[in-house]
């Protein structure tokens, strides 16, 4: 008992220096984007989401500029960093730079959509995606743009002809 009540009093302490109102928040969200670099990357994206394809049109949710490397890891602000990325691909990278491969143990980066080529990377077969590398092992894993109810999006988009666009 006595035990207890001392740890718990040392996590008290521990929630208390985290709650410290000096630090900065969050540190994952991404720094204002002025409004113009915002629709230049839109524009450059042609409107898709530079990891799964999928065009804005078809989400349900708005796509939003992403950070590809992420501020926390002092990624500038500027369209060289910037990807235009749909809700699902943004939430699960997050401020992520790379994941481990399955079939190596080995940390791979993820892909760079200002940097690497998409079709090097990835392939498509009816809505599913592909790799083709490590880079797209880890990049399809970590985003997870193979979950089943993306895949069947996807794929109801490609038979309407409407995927990729
Ligand atoms: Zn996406």
């Amino acid at each position: 008992m006595g035990t207890r009540s001392v740890r718990a009093f040392g996590n008290t302490a521990a929630i208390d220096q985290s709650a410290d109102p000096a630090s900065p928040p969050g540190g994952v969200m991404s720094a204002e984007i002025p409004a113009v670099l915002r629709a230049l990357v839109q524009d450059r994206a042609r409107m898709r989401c530079e990891y799964c394809l999928l065009h804005e049109e078809d989400s349900w949710q708005p796509h939003q500029p992403d950070h590809i490397i992420a501020v926390k890891h002092r990624g500038p602000t500027e369209s060289a960093n910037l990807a235009w990325t749909c809700t699902l691909c943004n939430r699960h990278k997050g401020s992520d730079l790379a994941s481990i491969d399955v079939n190596t143990g080995r940390i791979v980066r993820l892909f760079h959509p200002r940097r690497d080529q998409w079709s090097r990377h990835f392939r498509l077969n009816r809505g599913r995606i592909l790799a083709r590398t490590a880079v797209g092992r880890v990049t399809i894993f970590l985003l997870q743009v193979n979950r089943p109810d993306r895949v069947q999006i996807r794929r109801v988009l490609h038979d309407l002809g409407l995927y990729p666009r």
